[in-house]
Parts: C-alpha cells; sequence; structure tokens
C-alpha cells in the first residue's frame, strides 16, 4: 500500500515535471521564434539601409558663400554657377574614364593628372553614370598658388547592376594658359617681361609693375579621387 502510493506519487511528479518541461520547452520554442523575428526584422532594417545608401546621393559640404569673397577679391569675374558646371563634367569625365579604362580628359587637367590617372580609376564602374551635385569646400589662397577644392555627388551601376553612391574630390589650380603639350605655361610682366611665378603675385617682383593677369586665368583639374 506505502510502496504502490509512492509508485504513484512518483508517476505525477514524473507527469508534473514532463508537464513543466513542456511549458519550458513551448517557452523556448516562443522565445526562439520572437528572436527569429527580431532577427528577420535587424535583417530587414539593414537590407533598407543598405537601400537607402545606394540610392541617396552622398551629402557635401559647401562653404561658397564663406569663401565668395576671398575668391572675388583676387577673381573679380568668378562665376560660382559656370565653374559648378565644368566640375560636374569633370566628375562624369572621371567615372566615363574609369568604364573606358582610360583618360578621356582632353582638356583642362594637369599632364601629371592624365599620366596616373588610369592607375586609380575605380575598376568596378559598368554604367548609368550620375552627378547629382557639386559644392566648394576650400579655396587655398594662403601660398602664391590659388586652389580650389570640389566635392561631387555621384553614382554609377557596378557590374551587377547594384547602384554605388560616391563623393568626388576635385582640386583645380589656377593656372595661366594651358596648353596639352607642356602643362602650365608661366606669363610674363607686361612692363619688363620678367616671368611672372605664380597666378597669386599682385605686382611684378622686378619692377613693381602692379600685374592684371586675371583675364588669362583657366582652373586647371590637378587632382580628383574618391573620398
Ligand atoms: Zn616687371
Amino acid at each position: 500500500m506505502m510502496e504502490s502510493a509512492a509508485g504513484i506519487g512518483t508517476i505525477l511528479l514524473i507527469i508534473l515535471i514532463g508537464g513543466g518541461g513542456l511549458v519550458a520547452l513551448g517557452y523556448i520554442v516562443r522565445a526562439a521564434l520572437r528572436v527569429g523575428n527580431l532577427a528577420t526584422m535587424v535583417a530587414r532594417l539593414l537590407k533598407q539601409a543598405d537601400y537607402e545608401a545606394e540610392t541617396t546621393p552622398k551629402s557635401l559640404s559647401s562653404a561658397e558663400p564663406l569663401l565668395m569673397d576671398r575668391i572675388r577679391r583676387d577673381f573679380p569675374e568668378y562665376n560660382p554657377e559656370l565653374i559648378r558646371q565644368r566640375v560636374a563634367a569633370d566628375a562624369k569625365t572621371f567615372y566615363e574614364s574609369a568604364r573606358a579604362g582610360r583618360c578621356l580628359y582632353k582638356e583642362g587637367v594637369s599632364d601629371q593628372l592624365k599620366e596616373r590617372l588610369e592607375s586609380f580609376l575605380p575598376p568596378d564602374v559598368a554604367g548609368s553614370i550620375r552627378v547629382y551635385k557639386v559644392a566648394l569646400s576650400a579655396y587655398d589662397d594662403v601660398s602664391e598658388d590659388r586652389v580650389l577644392t570640389f566635392q561631387a555627388a555621384a553614382s554609377f551601376k557596378d557590374p551587377a547592376d547594384t547602384t554605388r553612391q560616391r563623393r568626388l574630390i576635385l582640386k583645380y589650380l589656377a593656372a595661366w594658359s594651358t596648353d596639352t603639350m607642356t602643362g602650365v605655361k608661366k606669363a610674363n610682366c607686361p612692363n619688363c617681361g620678367a616671368p611672372i611665378p605664380a597666378v597669386g603675385s599682385k605686382v611684378c617682383k622686378y619692377c613693381g609693375t602692379a600685374l592684371k593677369v586675371w583675364a588669362g586665368t583657366q582652373w586647371l583639374l590637378t587632382d580628383i579621387r574618391e573620398d
């Protein structure tokens, strides 16, 4: 009698534990499903972030309003709209060169840049090249050289047809009229004929003649790279 009661007790205990186990198992399964849902949600968010990264042009920081006074002091006829168009065209040519696998720039680019461009063209440009916008980010007038730095937001499709968003940095040196064979030409003082070493010179250092030399200036692309 005592033995059988103990036996029933053991069976009940096993059932209880078993039941508890089932409850616990159910809890674990539901928790696992929740983790699964969370993982799915995280994956979905990451995918969405990826998608947005692919479809949203890179942001640019423009300093043009702050720099305009300094630029106009050196270049009274500086036309920000025209030069932005030029920069956008140069940014597009960069990716067209990448697609073609060779330098497609004709004029307005330094010889050094032409020579080394092919070594750092991005290898994954397949097509659909777009330039969204261009922003002036810096103006260097510390030395005699004058250098404008621009950013450009661009995109292209890679060989897998995925859109790639990129930001380009372009640097332009104020130079005298150039020819494609020899690169930068130097100007001469209209009074004594001495060479004027840099665009930033305002006075001939040999005869002291005031120089108004900006008329022949052009902006020479000396550096372009992905940010
Ligand atoms: Zn002179």
